[in-house]
């Protein structure tokens, strides 16, 4: 049997990214999955020369230039900018929180006017205070914007009312007041040309990859192959659930093939803002990556509707829930974690918290520069 100096479960981003770094230091490295593709929820598919998001729509953006720059030398990243637009009954609203968005509310043409605008309807609540979403959302952006584009939304997306969740969550999103409607801050955004699956592709080159396997299947078989394991799965079941689960909020997909339509929807993101439709959005994949004539000239789209659910034990865990019973047990099954001397835990799974692309990048860097 071959050994190996890292045996790494786990080929979505924060596994390949390690096994890049590893590589790099000229250690030796074995790469399992239990799906079938590498990637984890980064994997995109190419169905009828369109790259499909199948664990939801993912864009890259970052302030961090290394990492950007890290990304870049593996494939060349488009000059994708998120925009997302929500449908509230059947009226269009431009996101995030900006002066379109105001004019399309109330009117409003300035900036001083929008101002004005939102601080009356702050008046009404007396918010000093926010303590919970609805609160905060209402002193950022009013009444009327916090009926029509964030109630409904957030109680899809959270399955809790706005009064029951915490203020920070609404805190992400940029309340600007210039026309203005990128969804991100950051200095860099794109998608990888061609897809994420070559991104990952490129970064495990080299690497001995097995697909459909579970590393818990026959765990001692795999441990005996490697000096050292990098665990990329979730926490709570690599020591066997013995505090409990750890909860997760789970999306499905729902997708669909339109042929003979090449532009269903004009843009990647629609949200459906109100409490009614009972999927959160509409994604549109080929706006990702074709952009003017490329998208009439593939004479097909395809959609997913996304639902969002309360997670049950073996459904795909996504979003971790940071409250305090989650945090805690987290804090349980991490001692134990810190206490093993041959396995390193790492990425949203394996140490429980909601990192985006970039952030899983930066802790890969930390992680295997501390090997
Ligand atoms: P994962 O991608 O989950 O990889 C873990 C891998 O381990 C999986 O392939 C899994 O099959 C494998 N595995 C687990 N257990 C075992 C086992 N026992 N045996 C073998 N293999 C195992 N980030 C952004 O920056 N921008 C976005 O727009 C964005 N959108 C998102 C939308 C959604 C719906 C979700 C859920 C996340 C989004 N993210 C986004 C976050 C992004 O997906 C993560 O940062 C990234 O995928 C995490 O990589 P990871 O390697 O830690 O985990
Ligand atoms: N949100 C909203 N309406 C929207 C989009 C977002 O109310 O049209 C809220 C919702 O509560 C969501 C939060 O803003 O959880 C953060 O949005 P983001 O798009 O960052 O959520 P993600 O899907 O990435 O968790």
């Amino acid at each position: 049997m071959k050994k190996y100096d890292f045996l790494i479960v786990g080929t979505g981003l924060f596994g390949a990214v390690s096994a890049y770094l590893l590589k790099q230091k000229g250690y030796s490295v074995k790469l399992i999955d239990k799906r079938a593709h590498i990637g984890g929820n980064v994997y995109t598919e190419n169905v009828r020369g369109i790259n499909v998001h199948k664990y939801g729509a993912h864009i890259f953006h970052t302030s961090n230039k290394e990492v950007w720059q890290f990304v870049n030398s593996f494939v060349e990243f488009n000059r994708y900018t998120n925009s997302p637009v929500a449908n509230y009954n059947g009226k269009l609203y431009n996101l995030p929180f900006n002066m379109n968005t105001f004019y399309q509310m109330w009117g409003v043409k300035t900036p001083e006017e929008a101002k004005a605008k939102i601080e009356e309807q702050k008046q009404e609540y007396h918010i000093a205070d926010p303590q919970n979403l609805e609160e905060q959302a209402i002193s950022l952006i009013g009444k009327d914007i916090y009926e029509a584009l964030i109630k409904g939304y957030t109680q899809k997306q959270w399955g809790r009312k706005c009064t029951e969740l915490p203020a920070f969550i609404i805190k992400r999103l940029p309340v600007r007041f210039t026309f203005d409607n990128n969804y991100f801050n950051d200095k860099y955004q794109g998608i990888p040309e061609g897809g994420y699956t070559v991104l990952i592709e490129k970064m495990i080159e080299g690497c001995d990859v097995q697909l459909d396997v579970d590393y818990f299947d026959q765990k001692d078989v795999w441990d005996a192959q490697a000096d050292r394991i990098i665990y990329t799965g979730e926490i709570d079941r690599y020591f066997n659930y013995q505090y409990g689960h750890l909860q997760y909020r789970t999306v499905s997909f729902e997708t669909e093939l339109l042929e003979g339509v090449p532009n269903y929807q004009g843009n990647a993101v629609v949200n459906y803002t109100d409490a009614e439709t009972p999927f959160t959005r509409i994604i549109e994949h080929k706006h990702f990556e074709m952009f003017g004539q490329a998208i009439t000239d593939c004479p097909d789209t395809i959609i997913s509707r996304e639902y969002s659910k309360e997670w049950q034990p073996g459904d795909e865990p996504y979003y971790p829930v940071n409250d305090d019973k989650n945090s805690e047990l987290y804090a349980k099954y991490k001692a134990l974690a810190d206490a093993q001397t041959k396995v390193i835990f790492g990425g949203r799974l394996a140490e429980y918290k909601y990192y985006d692309m970039h952030k899983v990048i930066e802790r890969a860097f930390e992680v295997v520069g501390q090997l």
